[in-house]
């Protein structure tokens, strides 16, 4: 196994002054010491970029206008940057990691990683021949206690899977904020979303949870009804409810909404086995429920001494203290680490064993936005999974 004898050269599009996710992705990187920021184009105002940039520390001649100039002057340095996180909304993602493999970096882009699947596997298909790695910011992947609901369902702990309930619905956007908030309003433009808004937006994190815990999680038919509550949305949805036919005589369901009046974040995923439901709900990360038939319900607890070995390898702080998204976000930033030194090192048997939200998912979670639109456009009837 290969050690990090140094932090990776690290740089990042978008994420600049007042985003909303920049800042927890630099928290994230700079948590293990395994990643040093060390130039970025945060900014589609290229003299806001450079100014955020210079205030970030870094020196003023890595704080670049745009990623082409960024790209270009760095390859022509030895201490050149390496990997470079994309954190702009989402119409930029395929030419920005297109142009990123193409420049020998590896990239970790936010969702939904490309508007379509062909945009989606042409990406795969380079990292592949320039082996690099693409990893994607489904965020919430990095709780310990989805591992432990990973490692407890591929014990049998449940049973046969029988149902998978997902929902991400919550209300913050009940009314049109996007006349007075540029943050969401690019989210229901077309052109800067893509074809879904809340599919796309949130629905993809779930969707990540239950393959990650559901061992060969596979969507075989899906119907899917999209809506716009808020009329100026249109085409974009922002409530959606989607049924799914899984392999193995398993169903599925999950409702995305930015519409669910009243509620804060309302990730939850469920598993219902043939013994026993487990339940995760990510406004209390912390805890898993796991429900047995015909037995009280149990509360297992972050950092306890009896977790699975997977969930406690992600454990930070031991038992007692919370941990949260910022937690998470480490956990996962670490895996990119650990993935990309694999690959620089050739280190196959590593990078088999390394979990992270890869570039399979990325597609997936693309594939799923497609199907949905299918069966939406459709009357909302059944479709065969493509
Ligand atoms: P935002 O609108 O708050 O910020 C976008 C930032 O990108 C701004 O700083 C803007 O100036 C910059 N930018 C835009 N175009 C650029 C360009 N061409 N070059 C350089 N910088 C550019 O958006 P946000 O809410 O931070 O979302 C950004 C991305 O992150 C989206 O794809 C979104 O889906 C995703 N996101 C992911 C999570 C998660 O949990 N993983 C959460 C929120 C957002």
């Amino acid at each position: 196994m290969h050690t990090m004898v140094r932090p990776l050269r690290w740089a990042m599009i978008g994420g600049g002054q007042g985003s909303q996710i920049g800042y927890i992705h630099r928290s994230a990187a700079a948590r293990d010491g395994m990643f040093s920021l060390t130039a970025g184009a945060f900014d589609i105002d290229p003299q806001r970029s450079k100014e955020f940039g210079i205030s970030l520390g870094l020196d003023s001649d890595r704080c670049y206008g745009t990623y082409q100039e960024m790209f270009a002057a760095e390859a022509l340095r030895e201490d050149g940057i390496e990997v470079v996180s994309i954190a702009t909304p989402n119409r930029f993602h395929y030419e920005m990691s297109k142009a990123a493999l193409e420049a020998d970096l590896h990239v970790i882009c936010e969702k939904p990683l490309t508007f379509t699947v062909k945009e989606a596997e042409e990406l795969r298909d380079l990292a592949q021949k320039k082996h690099r790695i693409i990893g994607v910011m489904y965020g919430y992947s990095g709780y310990q206690m989805i591992h432990q609901a990973r490692a407890m369902i591929a014990r049998g702990d449940i049973g046969d899977v029988r149902i998978v309930s997902m929902q991400f619905a919550h209300g913050w956007h009940s009314e049109e904020v996007e006349a007075h908030d540029p943050g969401t309003k690019w989210r229901v433009t077309p052109e800067v979303a893509g074809p879904t808004y809340v599919l796309g937006d949130i629905a993809t994190h779930v969707l990540y949870l239950a393959q990650l815990m559901v061992p060969g999680f596979s969507i075989e038919k899906l119907m899917c009804s999209r809506q716009s509550f808020i009329p100026s949305r249109a085409p974009l949805e922002d409530n959606a409810f989607v049924l799914m036919q899984l392999a193995h005589g398993a169903v599925a369901q999950l409702w995305a909404s930015a519409v669910n009046a009243g509620a804060i974040h309302n990730q939850k995923i469920r598993i219902v086995g043939s013994k026993a439901s487990l339940e995760w709900w990510d406004e209390h990360p912390n805890q898993l429920s796991y429900e047995v038939q015909g037995k009280p319900k149990q509360l297992l607890d972050r950092g306890a001494p009896y977790l699975e070995p997977e969930a406690l390898s992600m454990d930070r702080i031991g038992s007692g203290h919370a941990e949260g998204l910022f937690e998470s976000w480490a956990n996962i930033y670490h895996q990119f680490a650990r993935v990309m030194h694999a690959a620089d090192h050739q280190d196959t048997k590593m990078l088999d064993t390394i979990i992270y939200p890869d570039i399979e998912s990325g597609v997936d979670g693309v594939r799923f936005i497609e199907n949905c639109v299918r069966s939406s456009d459709n009357g909302a009837s059944w479709v065969d999974y493509t």
